[in-house]
């Protein structure tokens, strides 16, 4: 066992996986959520425990002013009056109720003070007080032992993170994330990529060596991590610098990007959050192909109004200007888990997950709808088609009814006298096996498609996508998963439906080059994954993937070298021919 504090230890070197790119420097801090299990405890049990965690934070932060352990003083002294405060006290307690665990009531209790003085720059600094206390009395509740200095760039470690946590973590003083899970699927990554931080994953135990405010140098490109490393080793990194876009190179056309055989292959972006958008901006990006319209609201404590939903809709067509925005229907569920619509139950991968679950309430899916609806009317591009994609559909009669839920809606905005969009297109995700031997029916009611491999992947492995063990055990570019996406695109071009796939796959070049091969010209894929994607289009000639995918999926097994090479290692062999950029 380690000893509490390690500063004089010597540097350690940590092999894990890169599950996110880039290189940052800061201290560990280590988040244990197992405390948030105490559903189960009483009101008066939790009231308890929160003011014992508030007399033991009082006790650290005394600690440190004698001990003059930190530069801080004054800002210890702060939190300490603030953690002594009764009305602060007061407020968590009144929000802490039978279902209402003791860490959402502190979180909730800063959410206020945002919402009540969110603009005010006086009132901005004592929310970031508050938000100091309410991480140390958090650290209190977890068992911590350490004071939790939040002024310093963080590395988060922890086993896994699920999206809402990641949410809920201070985007500036978070600067890397170390786990010990290592889902590359899981929504907690899919967050933490379009936050831009490095993220270095499947570091097993890692609380054997890594200790609370261990000093760290993370990097996600080579999944590496250097504990209280070496000034010569922090001097070899250059820690400021930030995936950048370079200047695309010419070869795209109309938008396009253009392989060096000739093919346009056309790129659009994934967004979760408004930075997202800042990719458009970029000439080779057409558009958004997924818009997760859950993700912003993750937070709130209750489900978003109409006004609220059509004023973030019209503020991202506007950022998107001509270019076009997929929006998705409502996807909860999985490790998806809102507060504000299912707070006693849990809703599992398998669950009332998405289209299912928003059709047992349409209306919410109804009130979506007429958002989306006056956004794309009263825009800046109003003549511009809407898009709308529904998550999870596992029958074509599931299409049916969302289908006459949107024609309800539009009738509703007809009859009111409002305007609405000129042209409707609406799509489907290719996310469950089912609709897959339905592909001919399916398709002849949606406009579009994008395929969602990140659950495509785990309904048809039967596999968790969120589950460590499993991530490694299937590999996407195996022969059965490759021949099952042929199949969707061939259907769809022959029936002329845009089929796109937008799961994270689409992100990375060596997949994507499979991807390519096996027929897909659209993919909808992270802002941080542009650059690497168009590089690798640019250097490829695609008929010669094509080829190899066309041996790989056959079943002459002369004709396959499969006898002793897998999908991914043909593909891997014909990347490094052709020089492809990989990562
Ligand atoms: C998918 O399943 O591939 C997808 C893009 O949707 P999400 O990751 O949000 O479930
Ligand atoms: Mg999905």
């Amino acid at each position: 066992m380690k000893s509490a504090t390690s500063f004089n230890q010597p540097q350690i070197t940590i092999e894990g996986m890169s599950l996110n790119l880039g290189i940052a420097h800061g201290h560990a801090y280590m988040y244990d959520p197992e405390y948030a299990e105490d559903f189960h405890l009483s009101v008066e049990q939790k009231v308890k425990i929160f003011l014992q965690a508030v007399h033991r934070a009082v006790e650290l932060c005394e600690n440190n002013i004698e001990n003059d352990r930190s530069k801080n003083k004054e800002l210890i002294f702060v939190q300490k009056a603030l953690l002594q405060d009764l009305s602060w006290q007061q407020r968590v307690i009144n929000k802490i109720d039978d279902k209402v665990i003791i860490t959402h009531a502190l979180d909730k209790v800063l959410e206020d003070i945002d919402i009540a003085f969110g603009g005010d720059s006086f009132w901005h600094a004592r929310f970031q007080e508050v938000r100091g206390i309410t991480q140390l009395v958090r650290q209190c509740l977890e068992g911590k032992d350490v004071y939790f200095d939040n002024t310093k760039p963080i590395v988060l470690c922890a086993k896994t993170i699920s999206p809402v946590e990641m949410m809920q973590f201070d985007h500036a003083n978070l600067v890397a994330m170390i786990v010990e899970d290592n889902s590359f699927l899981s929504h907690g990554m899919i967050i933490a990529r379009s936050k831009g931080i490095p993220v270095v994953g499947g570091v097993i135990e890692l609380k054997k060596f890594i200790n609370n405010q261990d000093e760290l140098l993370v990097d996600g490109d080579l999944g590496r991590i250097y504990v209280r490393p070496l000034s010569t080793v922090i001097a070899n990194y250059d820690t400021s610098k930030k995936p950048q876009f370079s200047k695309p190179s010419d070869s795209t056309n109309n938008g396009a990007v253009i392989s060096r055989d000739g093919t346009p292959v056309h790129l659009f972006i994934n967004a979760n959050l408004s930075e997202d958008l800042e990719c458009l901006e970029r000439s080779t990006i057409k558009g958004v192909g997924l818009y997760r319209t859950e993700i912003p609201f993750m937070m709130s404590e209750r489900w978003p109004d109409v006004e609220t939903q059509t004023r973030l809709y019209l503020q991202v067509m506007n950022k998107a200007k001509e270019k076009s925005v997929v929006f998705r229907a409502l996807d909860v569920g999985g490790d998806k888990t809102f507060q504000s619509l299912h707070k006693s139950f849990k809703n599992p991968q398998k669950g009332w997950r998405n289209s299912r679950f928003t059709m047992q309430r349409p209306s919410l899916i109804r009130l979506q709808l007429r958002a989306m609806i006056r956004a794309r009317a009263s825009c800046d591009y109003p003549d511009l088609p809407l898009h709308i994609m529904f998550p999870m559909i596992s029958e074509a009669q599931e299409m049916r009814f969302v289908r006459t839920l949107i024609q309800k809606e539009l009738d509703r905005e007809k009859n009111l006298g409002h305007k609405i969009p000129q042209t409707i297109r609406i799509g489907a995700m290719i996310e469950v096996p089912s609709v897959v031997f339905q592909l001919n029916q399916f398709l002849d009611l949606v406009d579009f498609i994008s395929i969602g491999s990140n659950d495509l992947f785990q309904f048809f492995f039967a596999i968790d996508r969120a589950d460590a063990v499993m991530s490694k055990r299937y590999d996407l570019l195996s022969k059965a998963f490759m021949q099952m996406l042929k199949t969707i695109i061939d259907s769809a071009k022959a029936k002329n439906v845009s089929v796109s796939l937008c799961g994270e796959m689409a992100s990375r070049p060596i997949e994507a080059m499979a991807l390519l091969g096996i027929g897909l010209r659209h993919f909808s894929i992270n802002p941080n994954s542009v650059e690497a994607i168009e590089n690798m289009v640019q250097s490829l000639d695609i008929w010669s993937v094509q080829d190899c995918m066309t041996d790989c999926l056959s079943d002459n097994p002369f004709a396959y070298k499969a006898a002793h090479l897998s999908i991914r290692e043909r593909v891997m062999e014909l990347a490094q021919i052709q020089q492809t950029q990989l990562s």
